[in-house]
């Protein structure tokens, strides 16, 4: 075994403290002001943000709420889905989009990904139609995800999700910020979700989610779902909904850390495009579709020695993730739903392939130096172990 390479500093995954520090002063009289007015359930900052977060990524309207599930479940209630009716979504996602549909008593009917996107293959959304279709399903839409912060080929996607009858409400917790060939994430799809968790592209310091739509008749029903269902006032309930809010505080902090999401955005495009100049040219590296950007959630590559490289990555302090080991038509919650076509066999290859760098707007050039360093140790030591 080749001796670790020398470390200056510890790399993190994900650097919220550098972020933080940046901004701090901003945080600090940001939540100080809600400290202050109290209105701590819907304050000023909550319709504040909505205002931003619209005027940010053009969708008409933005909706705030308490996290990405419930994003998901609130549109998927604003579309009406009723038990028994069944959405396709990808097997490689994180468990909150198949699990809002269940958790609505649908059935998630699981399709499989491309290669080199990560992101649902329209081939395989036809397969999921025609699986749903044999089991006697009635078929209510499709959830596209936005993996890794890329939106999906929605150019292929669209015409077979219309041409079915079905309505596509697209999982952006990783991508908002992300552009689909000139159209921003927010005004794809029927409707958008996205998350605000700490660890997103956009995130807070705590749980919080919107859903975005262009439908003046879908928000207003949005907006009473996120209150109970409410009518024409608190006491009046119209339809089952559920509490579903955005906290006034993590308003005030998003408003101040989307005030630098665009240029945070810009560096994690430079920080993806320094990773590709700089790995092994043997690592596969993550394909971007032409004419789209990512928000880069994540970096992640493929590798058929993945362990070997990781354990190397380990030694060496640099920090990796496998995003996701196991998809969501292997775990036991899930695995009894229907699967297109009977097998996922991308996404079973990817399961035991890939796996993620350290990405987020303040890695240095450095930073990426020192990562690439251990790798090309560990590309070696792993093709030794291999001879
Ligand atoms: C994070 C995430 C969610 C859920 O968001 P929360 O805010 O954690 O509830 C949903 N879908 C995807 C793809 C995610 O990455």
């Amino acid at each position: 075994m080749t001796d670790p390479i020398p470390m200056r500093r510890p790399i993190e995954f994900i650097d919220l403290g550098r972020q933080q520090r940046r901004i701090r002063d901003r945080l600090d009289a940001a939540v100080a002001r809600v400290l202050d007015h109290g209105a701590y359930i819907m304050g000023p900052e909550v319709g504040e943000l909505e205002r931003r977060l619209s005027a940010f990524c053009g969708a008409k309207h933005t909706l705030s709420c308490a996290n990405g599930t419930d994003a998901l479940v609130l549109a998927l209630m604003a579309k009406g889905l009723k038990p028994g009716e069944a959405v396709i979504v990808p097997s490689f996602t994180f468990c909150a989009t198949a699990e809002a549909v269940a958790m609505l008593g649908g059935v998630p009917v699981f399709a499989d990904v491309l290669e080199d996107t990560y992101n649902l293959d329209a081939e395989s959304l036809k397969a999921a139609i025609l699986t749903a279709r044999e089991q006697g399903l009635a078929l209510a839409g499709v959830i596209t995800v936005d993996i890794f912060g890329q939106p999906c080929d929605y150019d292929a996607i669209e015409p077979v999700v219309r041409e079915n009858g079905l309505w596509l409400v697209c999982d952006a917790a990783q991508a908002f910020g992300a552009v689909y060939r000139g159209r921003p994430v927010g005004t794809l799809g029927d409707l958008t979700t996205t998350s605000f968790f700490p660890a997103k592209p956009l995130g807070c310091y705590g749980d919080g989610g919107a859903v975005f739509t262009d439908d003046d008749e879908t928000m207003a029903v949005l907006k009473s779902l996120r209150v109970h269902g409410q009518g024409s006032d608190k006491y009046d309930n119209v339809r089952i909904g559920m509490n579903g809010r955005l906290d006034t505080v993590q308003a005030a902090i998003l408003i101040e850390k989307l005030a630098i999401f665009a240029e945070e955005l810009e560096a994690r495009a430079q920080v993806a495009d320094r990773y590709d100049a700089l790995l092994p040219p043997d690592l596969a590296r993550p394909a971007l579709l032409p004419g789209c950007t990512s928000a880069w959630a994540q970096y992640t590559l493929r590798s058929g020695s993945r362990d070997a490289l990781m354990k190397r990555l380990k030694e060496n302090g640099v920090p990796s993730a496998i995003y996701y080991a196991k998809p969501l038509h292997r775990q036991k919650a899930y695995q009894h739903y229907p699967v297109a076509g009977g097998a996922l066999p991308v996404t079973d290859r990817l399961m035991e392939t890939v796996f993620s760098l350290p990405m987020h707007p303040y890695l240095t050039d450095e930073d990426q130096r020192h990562v690439a360093g251990a790798f090309g140790a560990g590309v070696v030591a792993a093709q030794a172990a291999a001879e």
